[in-house]
């Protein structure tokens, strides 16, 4: 079946071109200006043609019914792929954590690849990642915190070692998990036992010095280096510092940290916006705007996962027993367009670099991320004429709330093509399910040239 998309703004990865595109076999088979000859029309006057968002960091595993609702709330938001984070925990081989989560991502509506995360670095780990090379998993995580998880200074260490040498790449929580757990108990302890306590308990410093940590460690293994959902500007300065002595960093930051303030903490439902690294302050959004206008932050995630309000509010005179994380997989597109492009903080160009051709590159998803022809036809017809508001209600999230309440949002995924076939058409979901493993390779790693 060949599919036409005719009169749409194409954004190419040349620039901008007024043209049609024909979709074939999954593929994109033609960019141009001529009437190609199609089974189905798609009259795209006044949109933007985009790639399909990817989306780099996401844990659906903790959604009620894993990669199913949420995946479909993803593809009505031009998200197409998703890089989802499978869990090696202690005792378990990688191999397990993989198969693991590609048995609850059976159901998926988007493609979906992973990235395996670390809960140890040893020889057994090392020799594993030939195994990973095969079956398509080029990207790992470690965290600095969780006690079921975390790892020591030599272990991410290790892991940039073994990992560079296969060409991936290894992304870390940064916090300082010894310091954030002393001040939690200080701040509880004094009395502050609602959500306002959660951004005292891991202030700024907690994420700065870990983030210094990790990127003079990287120096030392010689590793090009990911920063995980960079929430802060001081945090940002030591980016900035590994950057000028010549290191290779990529930085991931969120709509969350982009659009909303700790003042959340001290709302009634302040308990909603519990997440970590918490939100921070007015200058912290700025610094963090100012830096994806300058080409210093390389993607946007949205760390989803999808918590039942209920779940949080039985903890609110307990921040520290808060399940942390948010529901954003289906606004991460027009939250970014409504106040980044339409604001002129970003171009419509450095939204869809962030959003789509970055992490297809970082990540080793060669075959997607730019609207090429012979690349998989994952493409968001994106209508900049609709109108909106966020409520807690009225998106597709398996869950009952959202940090976005109240945002007005411009702009949406009107149709939407993935692998080919319609997914979404005038905003509504026409299909689900269908969505493909993603195998992932080295990652082309442009920042290389800055050493
Ligand atoms: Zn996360």
């Amino acid at each position: 079946m060949k599919r036409l998309i005719k009169n749409g703004t194409l954004l190419l990865p040349g620039g901008r071109q007024k043209a049609n595109l024909l979709l074939e076999g999954g593929r994109i088979a033609q960019i141009g200006t001529e009437e190609f000859e199609a089974d189905q029309v798609v009259d795209a006057e006044g949109c933007f043609v985009l790639p399909g968002f990817i989306d780099p960091h996401t844990h659906l595993e903790l959604s009620p019914d894993h990669f199913g609702r949420d995946t479909e709330a993803a593809a009505l938001g031009g998200c197409t792929s998703v890089l989802e984070f499978a869990n090696q925990f202690r005792g378990e081989s990688m191999m397990q954590g993989f198969e693991k989560w590609m048995d609850w991502a059976i159901d998926s509506t988007v493609n979906y690849g992973f990235h395996m995360s670390l809960s140890a670095w040893d020889e057994a780990h090392l020799r594993e990642l030939d195994k990973m090379d095969e079956v398509g998993v080029a990207s790992y995580k470690m965290y600095m915190v969780y006690d079921d998880l975390r790892v020591n200074d030599g272990e991410i260490y290790g892991a940039l070692r073994g990992i560079r040498a296969h060409g991936g790449i290894l992304g870390v929580h940064c916090e300082n998990w010894d310091l954030l757990k002393v001040i939690t108990e200080e701040v509880y302890r004094s009395g502050i036992t609602s959500a306002e306590g959660h951004p005292l308990s891991r202030p700024v410093p907690v994420e700065a010095e870990a983030v210094a940590r990790f990127l003079r460690i990287a120096q030392l293994a010689e590793s090009p280096a990911y920063v995980v959902h960079l929430s802060s500007r001081e945090g940002l300065e030591e980016i900035r510092r590994a950057r000028a002595r010549g290191q290779e960093v990529y930085v991931e930051t969120c709509p969350q940290y982009l659009l909303l303030t700790d003042d959340c903490y001290n709302r009634e439902d302040g308990v909603k916006y519990m997440m970590s690294p918490p939100l921070r302050k007015a200058k912290d959004t700025a610094a963090l705007w100012e830096a994806l206008a300058a080409g210093e932050i390389d993607t946007v995630g949205t760390d989803h996962c999808s918590f039942p309000l209920a779940d949080r509010l039985a903890h609110r005179d307990d921040f520290r027993k808060v399940p942390n994380g948010c529901a954003g997989l289906q606004h991460r597109g027009q939250l970014l367009y409504t106040y980044g492009v339409c604001e002129n903080r970003i171009t419509l160009e450095q939204m869809v670099s962030v959003l789509s051709a970055h992490p297809a590159r970082i990540f080793g998803v060669s075959d997607r991320g730019e609207l090429v022809p012979g690349k998989a036809a994952d493409v968001v017809v994106w209508d900049p004429s609709y109108r909106g508001i966020i409520t807690d209600t009225n998106h597709h999230h398996a869950c009952d709330s959202s940090v976005y309440a109240g945002f007005a949002v411009k702009g949406r995924a009107r149709d939407v093509f993935i692998n080919g076939a319609q997914v979404v058409e005038n905003g509504e979901l026409i299909r689900s399910g269908g969505g493909r493993y993603l195998r992932c390779g080295p990652g082309l790693h442009y920042r290389e040239t800055q050493k």
